[in-house]
């Protein structure tokens, strides 16, 4: 199935990826794939002094790292820069674009006074009506930025949008918006939309933030004789306090969350799935997600990102994971074994473990003498020597011994029963209070190193009646 849909998803190259960039994208990327159309890389790199190589280096390798694949080249804004000028001047020729010489202060002025009136702060209209003449005249010695000749008394612009429909915009209530600074650098509106239009962009999804923006968009591009895209605007993220989803309000960059050990796909469930109830639950990567995508799901208002939710993910995909991906994930929490050993001791705790670190509550499994936790402890002193002696005796009595044999003679020899049968036995061998099925565990160790262990946990009763 393909379709002439394309869509793009366009960061600055300022910083690193963010949650909330990381929906824009997966949003393209997922109305794309749903619709067998494409999907666009273009870094808005027009802004010289924020723009790094390194960020541009780093998205793409989050984007990679998430899955979200983009067709052909990667596109740069910079590389469109004649075609914002032309526009500029193609705009400046019909009169709706002009040259604004007011300095800030007296633009601040006017704003204060504005408000003090109880009216909108916007702009005064004071050089709207510069002759031609003297604005060239003016631009030889005085600084001026350009403005778009968007606020009249009559007439509408509309926003065509996937979720809301037709969103009009009253001209009276937009102002005549910066799109040159006095440095000569564009702002974002026009190399935004022009290069939507250049690149062949017919859907553009992106935050509710930019609603008014995509008014000035749309008026622009018409002038200009495109036809603008399909918006999609769609509600913010909140952050855990119900603030805009940010960086200050504990956001994660997509760097810090990798570092953190999350699997990508936990991050794209758990983002794909915002708005999505209908999603089965059994659909776990993203081709799955696309298939199911409905963009008239996503949400218009603004909804809460969950932490949690996406952790939940990752562990559900850790249990699926298979064996020989999972071992070396855990491997660097654990003494390093045989790489044969990593992935039996894998296949015991996966299911058990919610991240990858959690394998460390295991690592007795894996070495006789591991320390063990407070907890651990106490269910020793609580079991005693005598237990451990009697539990060792009863292990070497039995000429194939196995957990449940094992557990039948110890409980007869030693009257324990239930939990104070088998917690002290799991404790001493697996160091953990909770964790894979017993019977696995000692098959695991087999017959030397459930002894050791049971030694072990025998001599650590002995020396703590010493102490006390
Ligand atoms: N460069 C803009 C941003 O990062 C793109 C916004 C858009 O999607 O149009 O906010
Ligand atoms: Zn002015």
């Amino acid at each position: 199935m393909s379709s002439n849909i394309v869509t793009r998803f366009a960061p600055s190259p300022t910083g690193l990826l963010h949650l909330g960039n990381v929906r824009t994208a997966l949003l393209n990327w997922l109305y794309a794939r749903k619709h067998g159309g494409r999907f666009l890389l273009r870094f808005e790199d027009t802004d010289q002094d924020r723009s790094e190589q390194e960020y541009v280096d780093a998205i793409q390798a989050d984007l990679c790292w998430l899955g979200l694949d983009w067709d052909e080249d990667v596109l740069f804004q910079s590389e469109h820069a004649s075609s914002h000028s032309k526009a500029l001047k193609k705009l400046a020729e019909q009169g709706l674009a002009y040259r604004c010489f007011c300095s800030e202060t007296q633009l601040n002025l006017d704003r204060k006074l504005a408000t003090s009136r109880g009216l909108p702060p916007r702009y005064t209209g004071h050089c709207l009506h510069l002759s031609s003449s003297e604005s060239e005249r003016r631009a030889a010695t005085e600084p001026f930025v350009w403005r778009l000749r968007v606020h009249a008394d009559d007439g509408e612009v509309v926003v065509t949008d996937a979720l809301r429909g037709n969103v009009s915009f009253a001209l009276r209530d937009l102002d005549d918006p910066v799109v040159v600074r006095s440095d000569g650098s564009f702002t974002f509106l026009l190399p935004n939309a022009v290069d939507d239009a250049l690149d062949g962009i017919t859907h553009t999804l992106r935050g509710d933030d930019h609603l008014t923006n995509s008014a000035y968009q749309a008026w622009l591009l018409e002038r200009l004789g495109y036809t603008p895209p399909v918006y999609l605007h769609h509600g913010l993220l909140l952050g855990p306090d119900g603030a805009k989803l940010s960086k200050r309000s504990g956001s994660h960059s997509v760097a810090e969350l990798r570092n953190e050990g999350l699997l990508p796909g936990a991050l794209i469930q758990a983002m794909g799935r915002l708005g999505h109830p209908n999603i089965p639950e059994t659909a776990h990567d993203a081709a799955a997600l696309a298939a199911h995508f409905k963009a008239e799901h996503i949400s218009t208002s603004s909804i809460r990102w969950s932490d949690e939710e996406m952790w939940r993910w990752h562990t559900r995909l850790i249990h699926e994971l298979n064996i020989e991906t999972l071992a070396p994930m855990i491997q660097p929490y654990v003494l390093s074994g045989s790489s044969d050993s990593m992935l039996k001791f894998a296949a015991l705790i996966g299911k058990n473990i919610e991240r990858a670190s959690d394998a460390a509550h295991y690592q007795r499994l894996l070495d006789t003498h591991a320390p063990l936790g407070d907890d651990a402890l106490a269910v020793l002193q609580e079991a005693g020597a005598s237990f451990y002696q009697q539990a060792l005796d009863a292990w070497q009595s039995l000429a194939e011994p196995d957990w449940k044999s094992w557990t039948v003679v110890v409980k007869e020899n030693t009257g324990c029963k239930g939990r104070n049968l088998f917690m002290p036995l799991r404790v001493a061998l697996s160091g953990a209070l909770h964790g894979p099925e017993m019977s696995a565990v000692v098959a695991f160790l087999g017959k030397n190193g459930v002894i050791a262990r049971v030694e072990d946990a025998y001599l650590a009763c002995i020396k703590q009646q010493e102490i006390s």
